[in-house]
């Protein structure tokens, strides 16, 4: 068993990033920024007018009121797409709507609720005065062309994709998607849908790993529910390996008989880093290496499954998407937490905000065969080795559920 740290470190040393791939703006949801973004012009990229109203030279409208109204000549108009070539000399103003280039002269615009209105009349009544740029977006005030609009490594959300669209971006170079392979050993596992006979349990581990390797942006490649023999081990495997980024599975790495997965890699070449880390639950995780794949083998009861993908595969699959992986929280305890004396202690558990303050309790049941305790949480809570238990009132650290939020 080597420590937790230790452990991280390999994994981490042996990690890699994957390439890049380009995609349509409307494909690009959910995927990972593969170069920084910069912007291709200022925004605004001209000086135009944040309202309908008069594009005025704003020394025009001195003394303006309601009671005491200025007229000017109207030139022209300037629309949002159609600006005009005119220029206001003293006196005069343009119609300018929002939107609209403002055009030459101007430096103010008054908005048409301050005036006589939009009419066919050659003159306009001002109702007040300007200031000097009031109204006016000036080109440049957001970004500068050449500014970094998003950073490699960000993921593409509706607020990414409308600057790409304002922009001018049509196509996005995004990480490409870790080709994942997951599996299952058990004679005993059935799927859902088939009568259980004795002895026999529902296969579950294979559907929470292909919904959190979907929201890791993973692709599934291959999965597959395999029987306790090294044929149909190796026939899975074999493949997995040459064509999978990470392969990962559940069940079948501990001391049981039946056992098979680690001799199977083994026999396949794949180099073992080590199989058991110093953490509950979870303690059998096999780490291996291919020619260009990473192997987790996760132990088979569902939370340790679970949390074991959380701790291990997730932060491996978004960093070789260049995506950076959150901190994790710290709060303080409402309720005893089972810590251990050498192994690192996770359990599923709630984070909330009370008087302020970020607070969590872990899940009431706590064995590594009880998945009902996923039910009732938004995180994972972590404890560091220790003596004795952490009591209501000490802190601790919690991993948010990257799909759930805390409130
Ligand atoms: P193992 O790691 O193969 O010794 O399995 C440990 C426990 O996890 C046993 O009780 C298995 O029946 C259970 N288990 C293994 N694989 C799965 C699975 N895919 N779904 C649900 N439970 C499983
Ligand atoms: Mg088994």
């Amino acid at each position: 068993m080597i420590p937790f740290n230790e452990a991280k470190n390999i994994v981490q040393s042996h990690s890699f990033q994957l390439g890049r791939e380009t995609i349509g703006l409307n494909q690009s949801s959910g995927r990972i920024l593969a170069t920084d973004l910069k912007a291709s012009m200022p925004s605004p990229r001209f000086d135009n007018s944040a309202m309908d109203g008069f594009a005025v030279r704003a020394k025009d409208t001195k003394g303006a009121s309601k009671n005491n109204s200025v007229q000017l000549k109207l030139v022209s108009v300037s629309a949002a797409g159609s600006p005009s070539d005119a220029e206001i000399g003293p006196g005069e103003c343009i119609q300018c709507m929002t939107g609209a280039t403002i055009p030459k002269g101007a430096d103010a615009i008054i908005m048409v609720e301050d005036t006589s209105g939009f009419s066919d009349s050659k003159s306009v009544q001002i109702f007040c005065e300007a200031a000097v740029g009031k109204h006016i977006r000036t080109k440049g005030e957001e970004i500068s062309e050449g500014d970094l609009l998003i950073a490699k490594g960000t993921l593409v959300t509706a607020s990414e994709i409308g600057i790409c669209a304002t922009f001018g971006y049509e196509e996005l170079s995004v990480s490409q998607k870790p080709k994942i392979a997951i599996f299952g050993t058990g004679d005993e596992l059935v799927e859902p849908g088939n009568d259980l006979k004795a002895g026999q349990i529902y296969n579950s581990n294979l559907y929470v790993f292909a919904d959190l390797a979907e929201k890791a942006r993973a692709e599934v490649v291959m999965g597959d529910v395999i029987k306790d023999d090294k044929d149909s081990l190796r026939q899975f495997l074999s493949k997995a390996l040459a064509t999978c980024n990470v392969v990962i599975s559940s069940g079948g790495v501990s001391m049981g008989r039946y056992d098979y997965v680690r001799d199977v890699f083994m026999e396949l070449g794949v180099k073992e880093h080590f199989w058991k880390v110093a953490q509950k639950p979870g303690k059998p995780l096999f780490f291996g290496t291919g020619q260009d794949t990473l192997i987790f083998g996760l132990p088979g009861n569902p939370v340790s499954s679970y949390i074991g993908f959380m701790e291990w595969v997730w932060p491996v699959l978004e960093n070789m998407m260049s995506k950076k992986g959150s901190k994790p929280l710290t709060g303080t305890l409402t309720k005893s937490f089972p810590r251990e004396s050498v192994k690192k202690r996770f359990l599923f558990g709630n984070a909330w905000i009370e008087n302020s303050e970020l607070v969590c309790c872990p899940a009431s049941k706590v064995g590594s065969h009880m998945l009902t305790s996923a039910l009732e949480a938004n995180s994972i809570l972590c404890a560091e080795p220790g003596d004795g238990i952490l009591d209501a009132g000490d802190k601790i650290l919690i991993n948010v559920l990257p799909w759930k939020t805390i409130s």
